[in-house]
């Protein structure tokens, strides 16, 4: 899909929400256009020669600061596709009560074509660019990681924002996504992952929404297929199958699929690809890769990119529920299709806010400067002894060592993170359901989640006085 359908999808399920709440026109066209957005070229000496690299950052709504979006290193990626993932970010961060505008960036660029000294060299330039325009900076712009780049290019675009910026106290806050020991927080890696299986399981809790797909309750012993076993796949796929007994039937990757109906062994996977670079080679193994959306399962979960289901594919899609873990993987005639066809879809605005959600919590970590639960850690347990020994000389009896153990501790860092990201993807979940089932002329999940974001993008632009 290009750019500009990927925009085009967008801005259409955007058209239809605005239509639903009556938004004044021009109220609508300021707030479904991207405020600014920039380009850049930029060379770097590699190999003896210089090559130039184009990047983009562009700033969708700025009714909230700091913006905030990751950015992607794709050799696809283009102006279109950026601003279609910026206006995401403003959307879902409002959906979620995150309190960002959005910006989403990108590098015209395939990772795998440079080693790791080199991508350091363009990922600082890069970072240069962006960082004296203001375009990365804890208070008003902060990137995270997306497709192609990880926690390594943020602790580099981190470190070259600290040398430009050495008296900013709050520099480790310009950028999201970081290593622990580059004051990241726990939990971002799997967050978006994370999220996606919080997600499942909400909506798992929702009986009406399950009838609606013809599926029994719980996720155990449900055949799931993932399209890419990437940072967002690969973390879904394994949560779902260690910990919630889902059976992962297929993934689809760049090369070919894997295929097990009896569960695939997702780490062992995972290893296989970092070891040799591709899913070839692995035990199901098939070229195919299209055929495989096609394929029946309860649960397929896009991971990968999007416009992978568009109109030519949607009418084969044989999965009762679509978790768009990848941003719009579905096109707007894709998501038509498969909703009139009885087909529930989670769509990405909140299925994979996960990863904007925990990159707040690091963010608001870094402008603290102290890692959450450090405070109270101790204290909770002390006051848990008092509670549990008070309660043992009640009943006369002692509680086993290991519930015990579990009643005293007080919360971690990752603990909290996960409260926060459970209590978020259930609180969302039930806004947008409890919507769509009150409102007639709310027909899907889509629709609800941008109606709820943009009510409150627009409440937000008529405070600010617009
Ligand atoms: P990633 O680069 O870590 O992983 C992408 C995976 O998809 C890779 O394993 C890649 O080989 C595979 N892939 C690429 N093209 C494919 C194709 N045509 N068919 C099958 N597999 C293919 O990227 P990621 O961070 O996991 O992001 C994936 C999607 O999730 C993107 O749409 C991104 O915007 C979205 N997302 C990511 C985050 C995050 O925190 N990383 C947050 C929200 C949304």
């Amino acid at each position: 899909m290009s750019g500009k359908d990927f925009l085009k999808s967008v801005d259409t399920v955007f058209d239809k929400a605005a239509k639903i709440l009556d938004l004044p026109e021009g109220l609508a066209i300021q707030i479904k256009s991207a405020n600014s957005i920039y380009k850049v070229s930029f060379g770097v000496r590699l190999r003896d020669k210089i090559y130039t690299f184009v990047g983009y950052r562009c700033v969708h709504s700025e009714h909230l600061e700091p913006v905030k979006g990751g950015i992607r290193y794709s050799i696809l990626a283009d102006q279109e596709e950026v601003e279609a993932l910026a206006a995401l970010m403003s959307y879902k961060s409002a959906l979620v009560d995150v309190p960002f505008g959005g910006s989403k960036g990108a590098l015209v660029i395939n990772p795998y074509d440079w080693d790791e000294y080199e991508l350091e060299k363009i990922t600082r330039r890069f970072a240069q660019e962006l960082i004296k325009r203001d375009l990365i900076n804890p208070s008003q712009n902060v990137p995270a990681p997306d497709m192609g780049t990880g926690e390594r290019e943020m602790a580099w675009i981190a470190d070259e924002y600290k040398r430009l910026n050495p008296t900013d106290i709050n520099a480790s806050a310009c950028v999201t996504g970081k290593p622990l020991n580059k004051q990241g927080i726990r939990g971002r890696v799997e967050a978006t992952g994370r999220g996606v299986q919080y997600a499942i399981r909400e909506y798992f809790r929702h009986e009406q929404d399950v009838k609606l797909a013809k599926l029994t309750m719980g996720i155990g012993g449900k055949k799931i297929i993932v399209q890419g076993l990437g940072n967002v796949g690969y973390h879904a796929a394994l949560f779902l199958k260690n910990e919630d007994e889902a059976i992962i039937t297929a993934v689809i990757e760049r090369e070919g699929s894997i295929i097990n109906d009896k569960g695939i062994d997702i780490k062992k996977l995972r290893q296989h690809m970092i070891e040799h670079s591709t899913v070839k080679g692995f035990e199901g193994y098939t070229e195919l890769k299209n055929e495989i959306l096609e394929k029946e399962c309860d649960i397929l979960i896009p991971a990968a990119m999007e416009g992978v289901i568009t109109i030519n594919n949607a009418y084969k899609i044989n999965a009762k529920v679509i978790v768009e873990a990848a941003n719009g993987p579905l096109t707007y005639e894709a998501d038509q299709i498969l909703s009139s066809s009885g087909k529930i879809i989670i769509p990405d605005l909140y299925a994979n806010a996960g990863g904007v959600t925990v990159s707040y919590f690091e963010w608001v970590k870094n402008i603290a400067h102290m890692r959450f639960g450090r405070m109270q850690r101790r204290e909770s347990e002390d006051r848990n002894k008092v509670l549990l020994s008070s309660i043992e000389d009640i009943l006369g009896s002692k509680f086993s060592n290991v519930n015990k153990n579990k009643i005293l501790e007080g919360p971690t860092e990752i603990d909290l993170v996960r409260s926060g990201l459970d209590d978020t993807m259930r609180e969302t979940y039930c806004a947008i359901s409890a919507r769509w089932h009150s409102d007639n002329k709310i027909k899907d999940l889509r629709t609800s989640a941008m109606v709820i974001a943009l009510q409150k993008i627009a409440e937000s632009y008529k405070l600010m006085g617009i």
